[in-house]
């Protein structure tokens, strides 16, 4: 069995750096529920800083839940195997989509059904 320590070591440290970076988002939205400035324009350059910031957020989010979901797969000795055909995935596609869970065909059918 592959044990994907490298893969494994780098997502531990995306994972911790994710954490720090949301930590300091959720931070700098809460400054912001301060009175909004009176300026309108000001107001607007704020509304869309909590936007970006929302987006940000949402977006680390969604990757540390993959990030967990990918290091479960690869204690559980799953990682690198296709979840559809079983096959293993090439290791070249990891390197370069390591939270694939699907080989190349296989992905492929999914991106079709949606
Ligand atoms: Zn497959």
């Amino acid at each position: 069995m592959i044990e994907y320590r490298e893969i494994r070591e780098q997502l531990l440290d995306h994972r911790e750096q994710l954490n720090r970076r949301l930590n300091q988002i959720t931070r700098e939205v809460r400054h912001s529920d301060g009175p909004l400035p009176s300026d309108f324009s000001e107001q607007a350059v704020e509304r869309e800083n909590e936007e970006v910031v929302d987006a940000l957020g949402k977006a680390g989010r969604q990757e540390l839940k993959q990030i967990n979901r990918t290091l479960s797969r690869i204690d559980a000795g799953e990682y690198g195997i296709c979840a559809a055909c079983g096959e293993p995935i090439p290791e070249a596609r990891l390197e370069v989509l390591p939270y694939s869970e699907y080989c190349v065909s296989c992905a492929e059918k999914q991106d079709h059904t949606g």
